[in-house]
């Protein structure tokens, strides 16, 4: 990928305020090979704010951003109007070094990125015959017309490098002042993506002395609440490097250690470190790198077991709980599921639930049997009492729970809690309480 810079000689300046390249309205030159601290990104299109389209270029400049060392601080979402643009753009300049800016770059009339970065810089939009040539070429490759439209394509703010998009019309481009560093790419998702990686990655490490490392590690835990969590590792997630953060999906936990350093193999020492700590205080409620899902599929497959399922419910939550790894039901014999036929209390649905795991692990002859079965009917609170049985050839265990069944998410909290009475099961831990 080539970026190249405004040939002044080639193209006459439009009027004689234009700046030259890379000098900011002030004069003032860009820090030279300063490195960037702080990154923020923005993504422009008001089919974002609609919620028509989800912001997927975010989520990918986050993590590769991450991947190289760079401090992202903040993600904004804004429409294709140049004034909120410009000004989002100036708010980001005022706290970043480094603002990555997707969308807004096509031929037609709302997309108008390209003078919203103009109005910004207090620049003015150049025309770029190299620009016109490349879009021309690739129409020409095309062997489609070119619309009067596409010569917006090659216009971009005064003193603007650009970027070729062989994969696009769309050229983005980088500018500068004294603030810093404004970098534009196309919304097309895999237009994005190759530019960044073919043109921006380079460009940051070569010439803005990127060359931090941030590794990122996940681990997963179960069974405990997320306040009791962050109460065990409070001071991990109150450090600096390595971060430690929380996410909980339906009582799965993901706790992604984040350690920046200047190699990988000092990162590693870092995230290693932060991760023995959790697994000392979080002891068998972590999976680690696996997902709950993960370890059962494992656990059965290490100890050749099978299992069957018995379903008190159509929502079936083991089943959709184990399906959620591509191996979860590789051991899985049968299933049956039998919605609930009359009022059943949570006396009754414990009962239900252990004779439910007998019969289904009798009908398919496997080893074990895993039930679900809910009460009918949720108490004053809205609470519904939920009870997993597993048998097994010479036993079984059971838990108890009450969860808000009102709320499709709440049959989640269900298959966590059955799958991860079975992983324990299935560790040889019989400490289990009902
Ligand atoms: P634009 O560059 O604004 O013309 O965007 C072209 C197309 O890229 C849009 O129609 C969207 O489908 C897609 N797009 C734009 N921004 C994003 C984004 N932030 N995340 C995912 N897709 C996007
Ligand atoms: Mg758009």
């Amino acid at each position: 990928m080539r970026l190249s810079t405004h040939d002044a000689s080639a193209q006459p300046r439009p009027n004689s305020t234009m700046l030259r390249p890379n000098l900011g309205p002030t004069s003032a030159r860009p820090r030279p090979n300063n490195k960037l601290m702080d990154a923020e990104i923005i993504a422009i299109g008001s089919e974002l704010l609609l919620g028509a389209t989800i912001d997927t270029n975010s989520a990918y400049l986050a993590r590769h951003l991450a991947a190289a060392g760079v401090n992202l601080f903040r993600t904004s979402v804004v429409g294709d109007n140049v004034g909120r643009i410009a000004a989002t753009i100036g708010e980001a300049l005022g706290r970043a070094d480094l603002v990555i800016c997707t969308g807004g770059l096509g031929p037609t009339l709302d997309d108008v990125t390209r003078d919203a970065v103009a109005l910004a810089f207090g620049r003015e939009l150049e025309f770029r015959q190299d620009l016109l040539d490349q879009v021309v070429a690739r129409f020409a490759a095309m062997g489609r017309p070119m619309s009067a439209s596409n010569r917006r394509q090659a216009y971009v703010p005064a003193g603007a490098r650009a970027i070729e998009n062989p994969r696009g019309t769309a050229p983005a481009f980088i500018a500068e002042d004294a603030r810093g560093t404004v970098i534009v790419l196309p919304g097309v998702p895999y237009e994005m993506r190759y530019l960044f990686e073919s043109a921006v990655l380079p460009y940051l490490r070569d010439e803005r002395g990127v060359t931090d490392v941030i590794l990122v590690k996940t681990l997963h835990a179960v069974g405990l609440g997320e306040s009791v969590i962050g109460e065990l590792i409070a001071d991990l997630m109150l450090a600096d490097n390595p971060t430690v953060g929380i996410s909980a999906k339906q009582a799965r936990y993901e706790l992604r250690i984040g350690a920046k350093a200047s190699t990988s193999a000092e990162a590693e020492v870092l995230v290693a470190a932060a991760e023995a700590s959790i697994r000392a205080r979080l002891g068998d409620h972590l999976t680690g790198e696996e997902t709950l899902a993960e370890a059962v599929a494992r656990l059965l497959a290490e100890g050749q077991q099978t299992l069957s399922l018995y379903e008190g419910t159509s929502v079936a939550p083991i089943y959709a709980a184990l399906s959620r790894t591509p191996a979860g039901l590789d051991h899985v014999r049968g299933v049956l599921i039998h919605p609930l036929d009359r009022p059943t209390d949570e006396l009754a649905a414990t009962s239900l639930a252990h004779a439910g795991a007998i019969s289904a692990a009798d009908r398919w002859r496997s080893d074990l049997g895993l039930a679900v079965q809910a009460a009918s009917t949720p108490d004053a609170r809205g609470f519904t009492a939920v009870s997993v049985a597993l048998c097994f050839p010479d036993g079984s265990r059971q838990a108890t729970r009450h969860y808000d069944l009102r709320q499709p998410e709440g049959w989640d909290f269900v298959g966590t809690l059955a799958l991860d009475l079975l992983r324990r099961h299935l560790m040889g831990d019989d400490q289990m309480t009902g």
